[in-house]
């Protein structure tokens, strides 16, 4: 066991995290605790914010958007937003250890995707504003003197931007990010668990010079607290959401008096489907990666894994050999499987090893808790597993599990594979391995969700639309999607 060096620790070790609001840091109110889930110990406690302070946020909010924040060109917001990115990357190591405390991530993962995406994000919505192109159309008119339509961009108000807490840095930022440059203004609300990073992003947002009121922060629950609060409120034009798909039917249901915008990146029960003739070892080591990444904490985890039968045997061994082998630990050990999110959660992936035995399925390796042997005991630490002999029909097939969790089934023709793939009511991605150029096309296309990956897994480029078909979402983030999204469109008519 390791624990994290001076450099590494926790920033708010001992306090009190603030919401930001109107560009000032609020304490007072409720507290909730905030727990690092590698022992279970609380951290911090978080300041909650009632339906008063939501309110005051979403004022803010409104007001900013007539304020200065208005005045600021394209260029200058971009300018602006660049600025937020070098300060992450100034403030890196603090970002690390508190996305890390909070959600007990790996650090080398942390370290190579969850903060430098989070700047990442910052940069590249600024680019492709820049890069933003307008429509022009020269219309004919009966006098003969024609028209001249063009669109201009404007922003929609004030955005709720609501992350969970798989990703909280680059989830959140992925939505921040793109409302700002569009010139909205913003009411975050990061998930209760993991609440730390947002608040060292509102003080980045104060040091650069970022108007009050155009970020705001808000910590709190969900249901018949802050998040109800914030997307009920009458002000918010548009909700940016990433979340659970039950969580998105109750926000549609809070947005619809007042018919607000909305982006949903929703849950998933996606399918990797494996051919005979695939790279072996590449796609056991991409399945690894699929199910077990961030201890199987990824929206585009593969929950279901489908391989061709001639292969089928041999690949489940490797993989059962290698999820055996996998280093459950914490953040700073070397691991390769840290804890779960919280203790709640854990009780929620057992209950499903539990069910999936119930249901008749074979666990072919891990179903249980690690004993750990100190502290950690007290922490939310599981075992990666794979379950075999499972029908179609059983919840742990067809349910959203989220943890290091995949079914493996044979299957014997592409056919079938596919079939079975989209028998599901999620859509969010699929991943496909073969060797052969022709299937990959033509599965690939077949797949009833937003994304395909052919021979390797989350592979993102910023610029691509993602999001999810069916209950994985509605509408797609990523690139000029969010813009769009982001953007009130408003076209101009002017006669000749
Ligand atoms: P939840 O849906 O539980 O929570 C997401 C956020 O919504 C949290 O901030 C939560 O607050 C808030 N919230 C909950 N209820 C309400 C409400 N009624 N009104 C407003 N806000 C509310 O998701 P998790 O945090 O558990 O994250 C895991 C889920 O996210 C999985 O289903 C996963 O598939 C999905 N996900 C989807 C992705 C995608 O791109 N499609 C990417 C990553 C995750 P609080 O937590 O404080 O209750």
């Amino acid at each position: 066991m390791r624990s994290p060096t001076p450099a590494e620790q926790y920033p708010f070790a001992g306090q009190q995290l603030p919401c930001y609001v109107a560009g000032e840091f609020v304490s007072s109110g409720q507290t909730f605790p905030n727990a690092n889930p590698v022992n279970g110990r609380v951290i911090a406690t978080v300041t909650e914010a009632d339906a008063a302070l939501v309110d005051r946020a979403v004022q803010a909010a409104r007001a900013a958007l007539r304020g200065p924040w208005a005045r600021l060109t394209l260029q200058e917001r971009c300018a602006l937003l660049r600025k937020v990115a070098d300060r992450i990357e100034q403030r890196f190591e603090e970002f690390l250890a508190a996305e890390i405390a909070d959600s007990g991530k790996m650090l080398a993962q942390a370290k190579s995707l969850d903060i430098p995406r989070g700047a990442a994000n910052f940069r590249s919505y600024a680019d492709l504003a820049l890069a933003r192109a307008s429509e022009c159309y020269e219309m004919a008119t009966p006098d003969g003197r024609g028209a001249l339509n063009y669109t201009v961009h404007k922003p929609v108000g004030v955005v709720a931007a609501i992350a969970p807490w798989n990703f909280p840095f680059l989830l959140l930022t992925w939505k921040v990010a793109p409302a700002l440059v569009c010139g909205n203004t913003v009411v975050a609300k990061p998930s209760e668990e993991t609440p730390s990073s947002a608040v060292l992003l509102a003080q980045v947002m104060q040091e650069v010079g970022i108007p009050p009121g155009v970020f705001n922060l808000v910590h709190g629950f969900g249901p018949a607290s802050t998040g109800e609060a914030l997307v009920s409120h009458p002000d918010v034009a548009a909700i940016a959401f990433t979340g659970e798909t039950a969580t998105g039917a109750a926000i549609m249901r809070s947005a619809a008096p007042t018919v607000k915008a909305l982006s949903f990146e929703l849950g998933g029960k996606n399918a990797a489907l494996v051919f005979a003739d695939a790279d072996f070892e590449a796609a056991v080591a991409g399945t690894m990666r699929s199910v077990f990444s961030n201890c199987g904490q990824v929206c585009l985890c593969s929950e279901r894994v489908y391989i061709e039968r001639p292969i089928f045997e041999r690949f489940v061994e490797a993989l059962a050999a290698r999820a055996r082998a996998l280093k459950i630990g914490g953040p700073y050990e070397g691991a390769d499987l840290g804890p779960l999110i919280s203790r709640a959660h854990r009780d929620k992936v057992l209950s499903y090893y539990r069910l999936a035995r119930e249901e008749g399925g074979e666990i072919v390796c891990g179903g249980g808790v690690p004993q750990l042997g100190d502290e950690r005991d007290a922490g939310a630490f599981i075992e990666p597993t794979i379950v075999r002999g499972l029908r179609e029909e059983a919840r742990c097939v067809r349910e959203e599990i989220f943890g290091p969790v995949c079914h493996v089934a044979p299957f014997d023709s592409e056919e079938e594979a596919v079939r079975r793939a989209n028998d599901t009511r999620y859509g969010l991605c699929a991943a496909v391995w073969t060797s052969n150029l022709q299937r990959a096309h033509r599965v690939a296309r077949q797949m009833e969700v937003g994304i395909t990956w052919v021979n390797d897994w989350y592979l993102r480029d910023l610029r691509t639309p993602f999001g999810g078909a069916k209950l994985s979402g509605i509408g797609r983030e990523g690139g000029m999607h969010s813009l769009g999204f982001f953007s009130e469109p408003m076209n101009i008519c002017v006669k000749l």
